[in-house]
């Protein structure tokens, strides 16, 4: 099975001893030879330099490392800072959001949607960021309709972005239908599948609430029969989510990227299955 597709997604650790856990998982991680790292921008500039400070430990350690970038309550000026900063360090990839701006956080910034953000990085840097962009099978939870995600989505593709990452999902038909629906409004970009790992049932009934991913009832009613049993949990989501890779790549999918959270196990034991 080709990996050259394959990427893994970290968020930036808060404390030094974080910070040591991840570069360990990252050492295991880096035995699967990822395309590259990727790294989560907290909205409003909350994680902004342990962003950049993870990204570019990954990049010295002699991986490709792409930082996100949200622009929720950011500016015009302080975002060009940081795409500066990026160019300064030699960063030629990121991912670019809206973000969702902590509770507590008034409105504000300059920008309202990530295509805006799209263009901003183009103006500004030209061809030099190789851009991904979000997208979603299952609809966006604020989207007023499916077809008017469709055309969000299509909005950032036309603004610059050079290929997208889904949020996770466990339905490929979701999938699928989204790749059929944006390439007939001519969006012709790889569509690469973001695949969440199964290990802890609560953390993703409270997750997939917040990003309004599905939990197949079948799935969810096999998870919540295990009770506190880690083990049986983690097999029995090995197996779905093996599963739902290899119908992903049969069916065309151009790569994967994984939401490690910061844990190796989980994506090694998927990637390895795939690999045999
Ligand atoms: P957009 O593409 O701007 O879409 C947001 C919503 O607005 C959608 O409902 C869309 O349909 C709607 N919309 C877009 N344009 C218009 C318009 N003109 N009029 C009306 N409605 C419109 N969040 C973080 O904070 N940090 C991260 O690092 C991060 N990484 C992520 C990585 C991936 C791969 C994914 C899938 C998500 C990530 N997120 C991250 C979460 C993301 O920020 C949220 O899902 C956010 O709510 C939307 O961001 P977006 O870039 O998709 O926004």
């Amino acid at each position: 099975m080709n990996t050259h597709n394959f990427s893994i997604e970290f968020f930036p650790p808060k404390t030094e001893e974080g910070a040591e856990k991840l570069r360990v998982v990252r050492s295991k991680l880096a035995e699967l030879q990822p395309k590259y790292f990727s790294v989560t921008f907290g909205a409003g500039g909350t994680t902004q330099q342990g962003t950049l400070q993870t990204v570019l430990e990954i990049k010295n350690e002699g991986f490709d490392a792409a930082p996100h970038l949200s622009c929720i309550g950011g500016t015009r000026d302080s975002l060009r800072t940081i795409l500066q900063e990026f160019q300064a360090k030699g960063i030629r990839r990121l991912v670019a959001l809206r973000g969702d701006l902590p509770s507590g956080y008034g409105a504000g910034g300059e920008f309202r949607y990530a295509n805006e953000l799209v263009e901003f990085i183009r103006q500004e840097t030209g061809d030099w960021f190789h851009i991904e962009v979000a997208a979603y099978p299952e609809m966006h939870p604020q989207a007023r309709s499916p077809q008017d995600d469709l055309q969000a989505f299509a909005r950032k593709v036309a603004a610059g972005a050079n290929s997208a990452i889904t949020q996770y999902f466990y339905n490929p038909d979701a999938y699928f239908q989204f790749v059929d629906n944006v390439r007939k409004l001519g969006v012709d970009v790889p569509v690469v599948a973001g695949i969440m790992p199964i290990t802890n049932y609560t953390q993703l009934m409270r997750f997939s609430d917040m990003c309004g991913a599905e939990i197949p009832r079948w799935v969810r009613v096999k998870l919540a029969s295990f009770g506190d049993d880690s083990a049986s949990i983690k097999a029995f989501g090995l197996d779905v989510v093996t599963g739902l890779c290899e119908k992903l790549l049969a069916g065309g999918a151009p790569g994967l990227h994984f939401y490690s959270m910061n844990q190796a196990a989980a994506t090694t034991a998927i990637w390895q299955r795939l690999v045999k």
